[in-house]
């Protein structure tokens, strides 16, 4: 017998499974999509563990932001690759400037079918796939033991995760280690790649999915917004402005619930050394060549780290700007947008979609341009 261990109140973190003594929690979709823990009642000795060790229920974190700045890369090539302002590459790039070229860097990474998983390399060359947001939960516990066996061979790791990951692989770690750093980012919520194929689904009009590959926030040389999108389906090319995942993931409409309406980490109390974000104010343009990241030190070891940084362009930013325009960093935000997620959904996800999701025209940059000097008109609708 199955049994779901807690699918409310729950981040998808995939502590518990590592934790339980006899293995038999395993990480499962809900019928939306989401990870949740389902425990194999069959084994189960009923110790409780899991649910004494959850992170939800621990203490809350004893770091708060001692340090803020806004940086940009000056690499135009890490610059594009990365969502906002490359402080992940700059960050790492410190670091290894300290303890060497074969440090271990851990983030998330996509594998065939949008499957996305956090994963090591070794050495700063070796970044590329880790760099850039997606904005579906990545399956991290997983890599949690091979993380904890570097460690205590004194290797050096970086780990980058949303806070509730950050927080489950301190608690998986049971202490502290010098040779560990944790980068968290400001965490608006994730989604899932089950709601991300059927968002694809709608927005290129097809039910065919063969090698997709799908990039979010993509900084296009030609147009300056900076969360247009790149689908490859089938080896064909679909460069938009928008998209209905886009669409839909920042109105909050397909973010896990949890993450919406209860999530613990949208506050000060950070388990990171470090939390990097967008960064937003009147100060700062919303132009893809021209973003900049917040940087945020949590603990001496990151600020020791982020001095560390040099060779990028710094701006001054403050606290009070970061609670006016990333409330995210201080509470749940209130927003009138329902999410998409009911029978209607289940019934016909695209059609759902479709009705709740980007309600303009997709266009790629250069039919953009192209309309605009009046040549060319299409529409995907
Ligand atoms: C799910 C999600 C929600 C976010 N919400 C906000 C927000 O509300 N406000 C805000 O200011 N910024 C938010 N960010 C952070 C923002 O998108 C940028 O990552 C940030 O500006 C830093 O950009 P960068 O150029 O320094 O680094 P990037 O090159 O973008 O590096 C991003 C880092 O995050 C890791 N990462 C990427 N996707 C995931 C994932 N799904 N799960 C775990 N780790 C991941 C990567 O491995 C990399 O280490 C969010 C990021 C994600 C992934
Ligand atoms: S009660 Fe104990 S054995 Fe049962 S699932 Fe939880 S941790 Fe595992
Ligand atoms: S430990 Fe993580 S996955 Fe397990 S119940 Fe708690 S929040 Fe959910
Ligand atoms: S919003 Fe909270 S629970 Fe959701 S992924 Fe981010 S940190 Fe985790």
């Amino acid at each position: 017998m199955e049994k779901t261990l807690n699918n409310k109140n729950c981040s998808g973190c995939g502590l518990c499974s590592l934790i339980c003594p006899k293995q038999c929690i395993t990480l499962k979709k809900d019928k939306y999509g989401f990870l949740v823990p389902v425990v194999n009642e069959d084994n189960c000795i009923h110790c409780n563990k899991c649910v004494n060790g959850c992170e939800l229920r621990q203490e809350e974190a004893k770091n708060f932001p001692l340090n803020i700045q806004a940086i940009q890369s000056r690499n135009k090539k890490i610059l594009r690759k990365s969502t906002s302002g490359g402080a992940f590459y700059e960050v790492c790039k410190a670091f290894s400037k300290i303890y060497g070229k074969n440090i271990n860097i851990c983030g998330a990474a996509w594998e065939d079918n949008l499957i996305l998983k956090h994963k090591i390399v070794n050495g700063i060359v070796s970044i590329g796939p880790l760099q850039k947001s997606k904005y579906i939960q990545s399956q991290a516990s997983v890599i949690f033991p091979k993380i904890k066996c570097l460690l205590s061979n004194n290797e050096f790791v970086i780990f980058c995760g949303t806070p509730c990951q950050v927080h489950a692989l301190k608690l998986y770690l049971q202490k502290d280690y010098d040779n560990l750093l944790l980068i968290d980012f400001i965490c608006h919520g994730t989604s899932n790649d089950l709601v991300l194929k059927n968002c694809i689904q709608a927005s290129i009009n097809t039910s065919l999915m063969d090698d997709i590959q799908y990039n979010f926030r993509v900084k296009y040389k030609l147009h300056k917004y900076p969360y247009s999108v790149k689908i490859v389906n089938n080896h064909k090319v679909y460069k938009m402005r928008n998209d209905h995942f886009h669409s839909l993931f920042f109105s909050g409409s397909i973010t896990r619930p949890y993450c919406k309406e209860s999530c613990k980490y949208k506050n000060e109390h950070r388990y990171s050394d470090i939390t990097i974000s967008d960064c937003r104010g009147p100060e700062f343009k919303q132009v893809s060549s021209d973003l900049y990241s917040c940087v945020i030190s949590n603990t001496e070891k990151g600020n020791n780290i982020v001095k560390r940084i040099s060779g990028v362009k710094f701006k001054n930013y403050n606290f009070n700007l970061l609670k006016r325009y990333n409330p995210c960093f201080y509470e749940i935000e209130q927003t009138n947008n329902n999410s998409i997620f009911d029978d209607e959904y289940l019934e016909d996800p695209i059609r759902k979609i479709k009705k709740y999701g980007y309600q303009k025209n997709f266009l790629s940059p250069k039919e953009i341009f192209l309309n605009k000097i009046g040549i060319k008109k299409r529409t995907n609708h």
